[in-house]
């Protein structure tokens, strides 16, 4: 087995959370090895879409201007369906917010790479099909990794002070530490298939709360070249409840009186594939002495949208700053990395709670119908939403029971 120098700081993971931390560490001149198991571009199973958070964090890293010249599509107005067939329709750019941030369905095979071309420019080393299978823990303090780069059977080790566990749904970092769990009331499972041809779908994002996914919904995202994202996600513990099969729940919602016409000329791309969102309906440890879990591996994502990949920008930036923190005073204690924790859920904590209270609200179909049907004829209402879902409106209001209330006398 070989040993290799030494970094700062060892990123194992490089999807948004991974290749976002080691542009904010390059940045402050921190010494990055960057490792992912996947050879880019890879394909990675997701709704594509990327709202303000992230729009965000890329204009923070200089990158948006580079991101709006990628293949796919851009937002302009989201439609939310009720289970009773009605539809809101909220235009983006005429809201009254008018600080409402632009949006993109990228896919990301193409959004990723972007990412990693840019981290791996500024990254220290960095290795692509470089598996990580064990930690190095010496004296309680996790101080490097080991793995092996491609087929080749070889065992190689790198040391750093501090490791981040960037490395998605069932990290390896956070399995090998002890904080990975599995609970199916705080993890959605969903399917995404792409297609070709269906009909009216520009430039909006859909949503659709529909009895055939119920609790959860169907989401149509376009893409380019007349191509979209199509797909179902539904809480773990209802699947298992009301034994679902998603792919079954997929096809009916695609043949269902609602969509059908839609799909009458349109072809699937592939067939449709799943993959778990652990979401942030709980706060869990995601910091110990010597490292810290990011975006998926610390289930950071929006239990109500689903939206992951801001919040995992998020945690970069964040982690990166307790790391600096931690190099200058030469402790990576669990107590001295637990900054990022606190800094990240200060920042994210109140909305995902107010999501989770959202995301119970969505097994109440009749409320769904009754406030889509009321913001349809309100602009103010529908305004509100739309600010909401750009995260410009604290999102409290919705889940707040006299929000309701006050709507039925409006
Ligand atoms: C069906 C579905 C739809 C979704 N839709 C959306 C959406 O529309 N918008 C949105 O914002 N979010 C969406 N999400 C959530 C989003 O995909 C995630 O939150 C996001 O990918 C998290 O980024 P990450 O960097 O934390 O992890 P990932 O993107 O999962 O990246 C982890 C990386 O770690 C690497 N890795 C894993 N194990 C190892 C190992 N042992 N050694 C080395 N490398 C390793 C992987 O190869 C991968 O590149 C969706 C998720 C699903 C499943």
């Amino acid at each position: 087995m070989s040993e290799k120098a030494q970094f700062d700081l060892i990123i194992v993971g490089a999807g948004p959370a991974g290749s976002a931390a080691t542009l904010y560490a390059a940045k402050i001149g921190l010494r990055v090895l960057l490792l992912d198991k996947a050879s880019f571009p890879r394909d990675k199973v997701c709704g594509d879409a990327l709202s303000g958070k992230a729009v965000d964090v890329l204009k923070e890293l200089d990158l948006l201007e580079a991101v709006r010249t990628l293949p796919g599509a851009a937002i302009n107005r989201i439609i939310f369906g009720s289970p009773d067939g009605s539809a809101l329709n909220i235009n983006l750019a005429e809201s009254e917010l008018n600080q409402i941030p632009e949006g993109f369905v990228i896919r990301r095979a193409v959004f990723d790479q972007f990412m990693f071309d840019r981290a791996r420019e500024v990254a220290a080393e960095c290795h692509e099909n470089f598996t990580v299978t064990d930690i190095t823990i010496e004296d309680d303090q996790v101080c490097g990794v080991t793995g092996t780069p491609g087929d080749s059977g070889e065992r190689v080790s790198y040391r750093a002070p501090i490791t981040f566990g960037a490395d998605g749904y069932r990290s390896i970092v956070a399995r090998k530490l002890g904080l990975y769990r599995h609970d199916p009331k705080h993890v959605v499972v969903a399917l995404r298939q792409y297609y070709q041809g269906i009909e009216g779908l520009t430039d909006q994002i859909e949503l659709h709360f529909i009895d055939e996914v119920n609790p959860g919904y169907f989401w149509l995202f376009p893409l380019e070249d007349g191509t979209a994202n199509i797909g179902i996600g539904m809480l773990h513990k209802a699947i298992k409840h009301q034994k679902v099969d998603l792919k079954q729940a997929l096809a009916r919602s695609i043949a269902s009186p609602r969509f059908r016409e839609r799909f009458s000329h349109a072809v699937p791309l592939e067939d449709p594939v799943g993959w778990n969102l652990p979401v942030g309906s709980k706060h869990y440890p995601s910091v110990g002495n010597g490292f810290m879990l990011l975006g998926d591996a610390a289930g950071l994502i929006d239990p109500f949208t689903g939206e992951g990949i801001g919040n995992a920008l998020y945690s970069a930036r964040y982690a990166v700053m307790a790391a600096s923190a931690a190099l200058t005073a030469g402790d990576y204690s669990r107590a001295s990395l637990l900054e990022y924790d606190r800094q990240l859920w200060s920042k994210i904590g109140h909305e995902l709670r107010v999501s989770t209270r959202l995301q119970k609200i969505g097994h109440w179909p009749r409320i769904l119908n009754f406030v889509i049907k009321k913001a349809e004829k309100n602009r103010e209402l529908a305004n509100l939403i739309a600010g909401m879902i750009a995260n410009e409106v604290p999102r409290n209001r919705l889940a707040n029971p006299l929000f309701y209330l006050r709507l039925l006398f409006k």
